[in-house]
C-alpha cells in the first residue's frame, strides 16, 4: 500500500501541470506579449527591450547573455529591426532556436535616407500580427511537442481576437474622409498600417531612429503640413519628441499625443498589450483625422 501511494504521488509530481514553463526570449517588448498570449502558463518569457525603449538603437547588455543562456527559443522580429542581433547571437554562442516571426509578410521597400530598405514594422498591422502568432505558434511547438496542442489553440483564439479588432480598425477609418488621411509621426513606422488602414503617414525620420533628419527634409515635411492642412500630428512613445513639436510650433497645427510605435507601454499607461496598443493607437488617430 505505502509503496503504491508513492507510485502515485511521484506520477502526480512529474505531470505536466507541474512541468517548470519552458524559458524563451523575445527581442521587444510587443513581441513579448504576443509569445506570452500564445506560450500561456507553459512558457516563462523575458525580453530584451522592455516597454517605451527604442529597439532600432538598442545597446546589448551582459544580462541578455546570460537569459539567452537559459533560453530554449529566441523570438525576433527579423527583417533588420533588431540591427545588433547577430551580434548578440555570436558573441551568446546561443544554440536554441531563432524564430523569426515576419517570416512570410509581404514586405516593401521605403526610401531610408536616400537609399532604400525594407521595411521592419510589420506588426503594425493586424494582418501580418495574425502572421506572427502562427509562426509563434510553430516556434514553440518545435522546442515543446508536449504543449502544441495548447499553443495552437491559443494561438488561434488569440488570431480571432487580432481579426476583430482588424475589422473594427479598417471600418472606423474608412469612415474618414479619404483626403483628411494624412499623419505626422518622427520615423516611418507605420508604413504597414498606412497600406493595411489606408492612411498616409509622413515623418521628418526614415525606418530607423539612428540616422537623423536634415534641415532639408524637415522645411519640406512643414511645407507640406501648410499647403495640405494635416491635422493629426503625433509623437511616439519610443523616440525623441522635438521634431514633431519643432513641426506643430512652426505650422500651429495640434499635438495629438503619442502613438505607440516600436514598443508597448508600461503596464498602467494603456497599451501594455498588442492588442491595446493597437486600440490606443486607433483611437487616437480617427478623431484626429476628422479635425476633433
Ligand atoms: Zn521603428
Amino acid at each position: 500500500m505505502r509503496a503504491l501511494l508513492a507510485t502515485m504521488s511521484l506520477a502526480l509530481l512529474t505531470g505536466t501541470a507541474l512541468a517548470a514553463p519552458v524559458p524563451v526570449v523575445a527581442s521587444f517588448s510587443i513581441l513579448g506579449d504576443m509569445v506570452q498570449q500564445v506560450g500561456g502558463a507553459r512558457v516563462a518569457v523575458t525580453t530584451i527591450v522592455g516597454p517605451n525603449a527604442d529597439t532600432h538603437v538598442y545597446e546589448p547588455k551582459p544580462q541578455d547573455a546570460a537569459v539567452l543562456g537559459e533560453a530554449q527559443a529566441f523570438f525576433v522580429n527579423g527583417l533588420g529591426f533588431e540591427g545588433w542581433l547577430d551580434r548578440l547571437v555570436e558573441a551568446t554562442g546561443f544554440k536554441g532556436a531563432v524564430v523569426t516571426v515576419s517570416d512570410g509578410v509581404k514586405t516593401h521597400t521605403m526610401d531610408d535616407g536616400g537609399r532604400m530598405a525594407t521595411d521592419p514594422h510589420a506588426w503594425q498591422s493586424l494582418g501580418n500580427g495574425q502572421l506572427y502568432v502562427a509562426n509563434i505558434a510553430k516556434g514553440l511547438c518545435a522546442v515543446d511537442a508536449e504543449g502544441c496542442a495548447t499553443y495552437t489553440a491559443n494561438a488561434e483564439a488569440y488570431a480571432a481576437q487580432l481579426e476583430a479588432l482588424d475589422t473594427e480598425v479598417k471600418a472606423a477609418i474608412a469612415a474618414v474622409p479619404e483626403a483628411d488621411r494624412k499623419v505626422i509621426t518622427t520615423h516611418d513606422a507605420f508604413g504597414y498600417f498606412a497600406e493595411a488602414y489606408g492612411v498616409t503617414f509622413l515623418a521628418p525620420e526614415g525606418i530607423s531612429t539612428e540616422s537623423e533628419a536634415s534641415a532639408t527634409d524637415l522645411a519640406r515635411l512643414i511645407d507640406q503640413v501648410k499647403q495640405e492642412g494635416v491635422k493629426a500630428l503625433f509623437v511616439e512613445n519610443m523616440s525623441d519628441p522635438r521634431l514633431v513639436q519643432q513641426i506643430a510650433a512652426e505650422t500651429g497645427a495640434k499635438l495629438g499625443g503619442a502613438l505607440y510605435a516600436d514598443a508597448l507601454s508600461e503596464p498602467d499607461e494603456g497599451a501594455a498589450t498588442y492588442l491595446d496598443m493597437f486600440r490606443h493607437n486607433f483611437g487616437l488617430l480617427v478623431p484626429a483625422l476628422e479635425g476633433k
